[in-house]
């Protein structure tokens, strides 16, 4: 492919778009790959596409390693089958939706659970049929509280999105295991840095859910690692529970008057003033923080809980919602603790909490518990450890109350923050937080699609079976914004070569008959051996503009044909080492579609050099190897 930039669809600009705050967003714009067509909502120019294209393609190479078969959704979707799964109503705000002249209820699709189950559905009715898995690259559309970063966080944006189906968990272990790697294929091919979080704790017995994360100060997502490879969520890490403690030292518990102490900074120093010990002065950490709040499930059922954190802790929102999803949180009001007096708001201790509540009752049928809210603590409430913390009575507190002694909890809650410093879950030093932009997820859906949508095939026993699924996206365009975010300059993109719109930008940097002819010469030829080259023959632009472009738009290599020709050389220029060169004329051709080629392949072999060279094959006979050692 040959264009030339006085023909070609691109306009370059120096000022950055007013809206723009990241690099992205600004290199983008500028540097005509991408233009504004609403708030989220971009058009592709022509070099943007290039470069989509180029992603896409490596993604279906790797879709087509493990076997994963394309097909292609439409984006407008009827509401109906949103409406089986719930999404209708759970994506709120977020769903872009649309009526058809009969007044039928549309949407544009956020994602794809629902039509691939169904599709599915409609042609498989065996066992035999299975694994399968489809995936598709295609527009999304969600109606984002804050489209910002440019192709970051779209409205509508390119993802894409693969679901496997399997009759049985072992089926969908390997199907995740497979998508899994062809994902650390692709994030290292494309030569983009990432780090596998897990998403899920586990805690709950759920089923597993990773993400790929971009690590990058401006990434919207918290994330924590530790040296020794642990890298999560914040949602999904665990508590390191130290051991019990021995308290048959410990004091008597003691209701002590401690006036003026609304917060915990207050109550550490009114104690200090007040009771100081003899070993060391109180910290937040003696101090129990408590809150009450009310969950209401999906069904609209609600609860009180009464959670307690340690008082050097604050509760992190995120870590409670996903402690206690699918319910909804929000803070317990006067009306909500009327039902229980003892509770005095302010002062709340345990010791009227939990099962050995006073005022605990147990329907000896439902088991139900009414009389004192359900009480969860964090898990370094051990036996043993003593608590100052509130007594039910205005103005004062509980002094040495101890777990296991003195109060019981109903049960842990991992909703304390994370800091700096906590040991990771597995042992593997402590952790430290970071940031990241998530460009892919990996979810083990289960049977709640299949489930709410019916599809089940029959087992080798002639049985009905609902199918366990699998959901794996890539945001396409995101990702490459991400790019731009790690290979960049203050001048400009520099493009992995093998993902660039073109392989070369060839500049004509002078004037005259002599250049002119050396340079339509020197595109044709490169052309003809079937390399991409973006050739700047715009005569009334002065060199140093051009120069400025083509470090904007950064291709990784340039050929400058300039004054040297009248000598036969010209100037190899490489964007990424900013390495320039002379090369004579005659043999230009030939070392640039060398270095071409070494550059590409260097990039496109990334991943077989990391030792990912697996294949679906062998992955899936390690997932049953490890399974076999499991079950002994
Ligand atoms: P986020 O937390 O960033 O909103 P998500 O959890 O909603 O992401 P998924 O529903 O798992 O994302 O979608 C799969 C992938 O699609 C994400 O990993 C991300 O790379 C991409 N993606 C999601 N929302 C957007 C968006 N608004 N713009 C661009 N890409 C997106
Ligand atoms: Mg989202």
């Amino acid at each position: 492919m040959l264009k030339t930039m006085s023909s070609y669809f691109v306009r370059t600009l120096r000022e950055d778009p007013a809206d723009a705050e990241v690099e992205s967003h600004k290199l983008l714009v500028r540097a005509g790959y991408i233009r504004r067509a609403a708030p989220g909502i971009y058009t592709w120019l022509p070099l943007g596409l290039q470069v989509l294209r180029k992603l896409e393609r490596i993604i279906h190479e790797e879709m087509d390693r493990i076997g994963a078969q394309v097909v292609q959704f439409p984006a407008l979707l009827p509401k109906e089958p949103y409406e089986k799964s719930n999404r209708w109503q759970e994506y709120g705000p977020n769903l872009f939706r649309l009526h058809d002249r009969k007044g039928g209820d549309y949407l544009l699709a956020p994602t794809h659970e629902e039509m691939f189950t169904l599709l599915v559905k409609d042609f498989y009715s065996s066992y035999r049929d299975l694994p399968l898995t489809l995936y598709q690259i295609q527009t999304k559309y969600r109606d984002e509280a804050r489209p910002r970063a440019g192709l970051l966080r779209g409205r509508e944006f390119i993802m894409k999105d693969a679901y496997s189906f399997d009759i049985d968990d072992d089926g969908l272990d390997i199907a995740y295991q497979q998508e899994r790697y062809a994902y650390q294929r692709f994030f290292t091919r494309i030569g983009l840095d990432y780090v596998i979080c897990s998403a899920t704790s586990g805690a709950m017995g759920g089923s597993q859910s990773e993400e790929f994360l971009f690590p990058c100060a401006i990434g919207e997502d918290t994330f924590v690692r530790s040296q020794g490879g642990f890298a999560a969520n914040v949602e999904a890490v665990t508590t390191v529970v130290p051991e019990p403690v021995d308290a048959s030292d410990t004091a008597e518990a003691e209701v002590r008057f401690t006036p003026e102490a609304p917060t915990i900074e207050a109550l550490v120093n009114v104690s200090n003033e007040r009771y100081p010990r003899e070993d060391r002065p109180w910290q937040a950490s003696d101090m129990l923080k408590m809150v009450v709040v009310v969950a209401t499930q999906p069904t609209g059922e609600e609860e009180v809980l009464a959670l307690a954190v340690p008082g050097d802790r604050e509760f992190d929102e995120r870590r409670l919602e996903a402690a206690l999803a699918p319910a909804e949180i929000r803070m317990a009001t006067q009306e909500d603790l009327q039902q229980y007096p003892s509770i005095v708001a302010g002062y709340i201790g345990p010791q009227v909490l939990g099962p050995n509540s006073p005022d605990r009752k147990v329907d000896p049928e439902t088991g139900e518990i009414s009389g004192s809210p359900r009480f969860l603590a964090d898990p370094r409430v051990v036996d043993g450890t003593a608590w100052v913390a509130g007594a039910n009575k205005a103005d004062h507190h509980v002094y040495h109350l101890v777990k296991g002694r003195d109060f019981e909890v109903d049960g842990v809650i991992e909703a304390a923050n994370v800091r700096d410093g906590d040991p990771a879950p597995d042992g593997s030093g402590p952790l430290i937080t970071a940031r990241g932009i998530e460009v892919g997820h990996i979810f083990q859906l289960g049977r709640k699609y299949a489930e709410a949508l019916g599809l089940e095939v029959l087992d080798q026993n002639g049985r009905s079976q609902v199918v366990t699924m699998g959901s794996y996206g890539i945001g396409v365009s995101r990702v490459l914004a991400a790019l731009v975010e790690e290979y960049h300059d203050d001048k400009g993109i520099m493009w992995p070569p093998h993902l660039a719109p073109f392989d070369v930008h060839v500049l004509l940097a002078g004037k005259g008959a002599e250049l002119n002819d050396a340079a339509e010469k020197i595109v044709h030829e490169l052309d003809s051996r079937g390399i991409d080259v973006l050739y700047d023959d715009r005569p009334k632009m002065s060199a140093g503009v051009k120069f400025k472009d083509q470090e904007l738009l950064g291709m990784p290599f340039a050929l400058v044909i300039g004054r040297g020709v009248k000598d036969g050389v010209v100037e190899l220029r490489e964007r990424h080492s900013g390495q320039v060169i002379d090369v004579e004329l005659d043999k230009a051709a030939d070392i640039v579609e060398e270095k071409i080629r070494q550059a590409c392949a260097h990039w496109n072999e990334a991943a077989d050099r990391a030792g990912f060279t697996k294949t679906a094959a062998e992955i899936a006979a390690e997932v049953q190897a490890t399974k076999e050692v499991n079950n002994g």
